[in-house]
């Protein structure tokens, strides 16, 4: 096995699967299948999820919220959607925790480093919800920021695209997969992988991004596996 422990980020829009809101049970459901299938293999995961597919602070702010209102309801967006994938999980009968930023004792447990790594090695799935618990940071920023917390050798960026482009693939069809770039050439070309924070978290603390296509079936395993998946930043 490649990794021992990973981080695994989702965005809350990979949830909507064809709807345009929301979260698509079977999609998750698959996505618990996936996840099951690493599990099995004894490899140590921890999960961030997003809430694009049911608020953002970001465009709220923009139709006239307060941001910092605005992006509080963003993270308890994305507690509703760890719930929903913890649900999943359970049902494919694996062990899990939900650790907030944000506390929420009737439903989950606060975060605490020490914990969720214990909960690691015990083997069960940790999923880290409302982000950092700061508002105008991203989950992209608290998946790099956990992942360096509990020493993970790898955040794994699961998006709708295989990989990163010389240009953005579903409107220019020149654009070209790269499969291993480094971070300075990430920044140089100015590729959007995560935003600048989250992206200078990774390089700073030598934690390799590996983006890949979540909704194709098996990429996980063969990530595992030490196959080549999708574009590797390091
Ligand atoms: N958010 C925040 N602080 C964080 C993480 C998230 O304020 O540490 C809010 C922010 O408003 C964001 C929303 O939660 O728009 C949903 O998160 P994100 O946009 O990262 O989700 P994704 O794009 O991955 O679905």
């Amino acid at each position: 096995m490649k990794y021992k422990r990973i981080l695994l980020k989702l965005s809350g829009e990979a949830l909507m699967g064809e709807q345009s809101y929301g979260i698509d049970i079977n999609r998750v459901a698959q996505y618990a299948k996936d996840i099951q299938e690493l599990h099995s293999l004894g490899m140590e995961i921890a999960i961030v999820i997003g809430g694009g597919n049911i608020y953002r602070g970001l465009s709220a702010e923009k139709a006239g919220m307060d941001r910092v209102q605005a992006d509080y309801m963003g993270m308890l967006a994305t507690v509703i959607n760890s719930m929903a994938l913890q649900d999943a999980l359970e049902k494919v009968g694996i062990k899990t925790r939900l650790l907030t930023a944000i506390k929420m004792e009737q439903i989950c447990e606060p975060f605490i480093r020490r914990r969720a790594v214990r909960h690691l090695e015990k083997g069960r799935i940790v999923i880290f919800g409302a982000g950092t618990g700061n508002p105008y940071f991203t989950t992209d920023t608290a998946a790099s920021l956990r992942a360096i917390e509990i020493n993970a050798d790898a955040v794994l960026k699961g998006t709708r695209v295989d990989g990163i482009y010389t240009a953005d693939p579903e409107k220019d069809p020149t654009a070209k997969k790269f499969d291993h770039i480094s971070f300075t050439d990430v920044y140089e070309k100015g590729l959007n992988v995560m935003d600048m924070t989250a992206f200078t978290l990774c390089q700073e603390n030598n934690l390799p991004i590996i983006v890949f296509d979540m909704n194709k079936p098996g990429n996980l395993l063969k990530l595992a596996n030490g196959e080549h998946v999708g574009t590797v930043v390091s």
